[in-house]
């Protein structure tokens, strides 16, 4: 796990129309020229520019160091489902991973654990890289809750087969500014691993962790020198390419 290259992952949530989404990845192209090898940004669009922002990468040749990721995906591979996007129709546009059981679509679209693994499998199953989102609500936390909800998350909506990303996003710090103490982000990431190892059932895992909430440049570099940490899943900093790109560079 600790030799695989940090993720830097934007997640644009919805915003993004053409003209911005041109300014924006131009910004990061550029920027990025002198970022480390070790590093790897992954830039989740809405839908709608997914194909754009990708085009703008490739057409700059950082197409390799630079991907493009989905939101979200449906977890059937066609049929009638009014409004939804597959995980093929993802892939066909150029994305490489999909964001899964983000806590907002966990809240709004009522997404439980059993979707999001079924959702897991669809993305899986076209070479998608299920970047999947996990955390506990401050109350659970208060209660003393967070490490049995955080392993019924693991257990619920990852596969035995997993083979992605596991996203760590504490509800409470999602766009709050508040984030966990380093000893309690480490205390946290040290609990998933070996919820990870339980769940997964074989010796060799490389489920990176990520860190996700109000990550912001000041605080990148403590995050990120964390020595279990896989990288960071950044939202509302991720569509200022100045703050984003600070924050890859601090990895
Ligand atoms: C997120 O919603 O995934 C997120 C990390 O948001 P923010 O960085 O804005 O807290």
């Amino acid at each position: 796990m600790n030799e695989s290259p940090k993720l830097i992952i934007g997640n644009w949530k919805m915003n993004g129309l053409r003209a911005g989404t041109h300014q924006l990845m131009c910004e990061i192209v550029q920027r990025a020229r002198g970022l480390p090898a070790d590093v790897r940004l992954v830039v989740c669009p809405p839908f709608t520019q997914i194909e754009r922002a990708g085009r703008i990468l490739r057409a700059r040749g950082v197409g390799q160091s630079i991907v493009v990721g989905g939101q979200d995906c449906h977890m059937s591979a066609c049929g009638a489902h009014t409004g939804d996007i597959s995980a093929e129709m993802l892939a066909d546009v150029g994305a490489r991973y999909v964001v899964l059981g983000h806590s907002e679509r966990r809240q709004a679209h009522g997404e439980t654990d059993a979707l999001i693994r079924l959702k897991v499998r669809a993305a899986m199953s076209v070479g998608l890289v299920p970047v999947v989102c996990i955390g506990e609500t401050m109350h659970e936390r208060q209660e003393g809750r967070a490490a049995s909800v955080l392993a019924s998350q693991i257990d619920g909506s990852l596969t035995s087969d997993f083979d992605g990303i596991l996203a760590y996003e504490p509800i409470w710090a999602i766009g709050s500014g508040v984030t966990p103490s380093r000893d309690e982000l480490e205390r946290t990431l040290y609990l998933l691993g070996g919820l990870l190892r339980s769940r997964l059932k074989k010796d060799d895992i490389r489920v990176p962790i990520l860190y996700g909430g109000s990550v912001t440049p000041d605080q990148a570099h403590a995050i990120l020198s964390i020595r279990s940490i896989g990288g960071v899943l950044v939202g509302n900093a991720s569509l200022d390419a100045q703050r984003f790109m600070q924050i890859a560079e601090a990895a």
